[in-house]
């Protein structure tokens, strides 16, 4: 790793000082799970009455790192408002429904998912380090999915039997809560199919639980023929401090390219300066902005709906206050459409002038 790299902001965690590499599941299993308890770690025990009743199916999920990171006493907190279940979530509103994004279609495998060319979605796992109210896979059906390593089988024969795929998206879940020997199995399998080139990740676990950054783990992102990719998912500067930050320099040191998406959030991150303080502390620790998404209309998330309008007069002002490779793309997922919808400068059909 590029020890030679050295930031004279924040020095780079190596060696001893590093969590042992297998702590990780000990931080997971500590994480919180009652809503009371989050409420009154953070003095905010009188404001249980606004919690929404116990959902079995997406219950309260929360690694010790990111509950650190929230401010006591506020209950507007941004980090806490991502995980804390409310009332709301019960409101049944129109157009938010339970496959908002129609999936089922896609499915070429089990556990695999093409909507786009050229690449394809492995589902890892149904599980997460977090859970996130928003979540636009709460109500995925993850049971129906491949369990044992076996049974990826009629996937990686998908994979190998399509030779317009170049890149495997790693999802989920998050595929990180996989061990890193389960994870070094599958990598195996990929890179043995000759058209495959580029591996992606797309993990939160960098972010609410860094200690999941193993060496095993970046060893892994390196050693594989297949160029890695790394998209983490932050969604407010103060995500991005402490554990987390250094975690993240690590990855980063060690050039892999790494990402970030981030959800517009209503009470999150729907202002001006929350925006760009996110897209600059990103930068500044060597990640670029990629994605920012409008949020999928899935039931139970619509308190944390920002109008469209609103999200674009949000990008026309981080258009004047940061570079352009600071700027992510303010994306909204259509389904059967062949990308990511970019909500931004749609030219209508006869607009536009033609330079000389
Ligand atoms: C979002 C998504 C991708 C990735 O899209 P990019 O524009 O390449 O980032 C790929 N496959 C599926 C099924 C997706 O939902
Ligand atoms: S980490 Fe990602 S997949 Fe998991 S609950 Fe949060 S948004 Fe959903």
């Amino acid at each position: 790793m590029g020890s030679g790299n050295v930031s004279l902001v924040e020095p780079p965690l190596t060696g001893p000082s590093r969590a042992a590499s297998n702590d990780w599941r000990r931080s997971l299993s500590e994480a919180t799970r009652d809503p009371k308890q989050l409420l009154s770690r953070l003095g905010l025990a009188a404001l249980g009455t606004r919690l929404s009743a116990p959902e079995m199916q997406f219950p309260l999920l929360v690694p010790e790192s990111f509950l650190k990171r929230m401010q006591p006493e506020d209950i507007n907190d941004p980090l806490l408002r991502q995980v804390l279940p409310l009332a709301e979530e019960a409101d049944d509103v129109s157009g938010f429904t339970i496959d908002a994004l129609d999936e089922a279609q896609f499915r070429k495998a089990p556990g695999l998912l093409q909507k786009y060319a050229g690449r394809a979605l492995l589902v890892l796992t149904g599980a997460c380090a977090v859970h996130c109210r928003y979540c636009f896979r709460r109500h995925y059906p993850y049971s129906q999915e491949p369990k044992r390593l076996d049974d990826w089988e009629p996937a990686f024969t998908a994979l190998e039997q399509d030779e317009t795929i170049h890149e495997v998206l790693l999802s989920g879940g998050d595929p990180l809560m996989l061990t890193d020997e389960r994870l070094t199995a599958v990598v195996r399998r990929l890179e043995s199919i000759p058209h495959l080139r580029r591996l992606r990740w797309h993990t939160r676990l960098p972010i609410v639980l860094p200690d999941r950054v193993t060496f095993e783990w970046l060893d892994l992102l390196t050693s594989t023929r297949l160029t890695p990719i790394v998209v983490v998912h932050a969604n407010h500067p103060r995500e991005l401090v402490a554990d987390c930050a250094l975690a993240l320099r690590q990855l980063t040191q060690s050039g892999v390219m790494t990402l970030n998406q981030a959800v517009l959030l209503r009470g999150v991150n729907d202002s001006v300066e929350t925006l760009v303080g996110l897209s600059e502390r990103l930068i500044d620790l060597g990640i670029k902005p990629y994605y920012l998404h409008q949020l999928d209309r899935v039931a139970g998330t619509s308190h944390f709906e920002v109008p469209e309008e609103t999200g674009l007069s949000l990008m026309a002002e981080l258009r004047q206050r940061l570079p352009g490779y600071a700027v992510p793309q303010y994306v909204r997922e259509v389904p059967g459409e062949a990308f990511k919808v970019p909500l931004e400068f749609v030219v209508p059909p006869s607009g536009g002038s033609n330079p000389a």
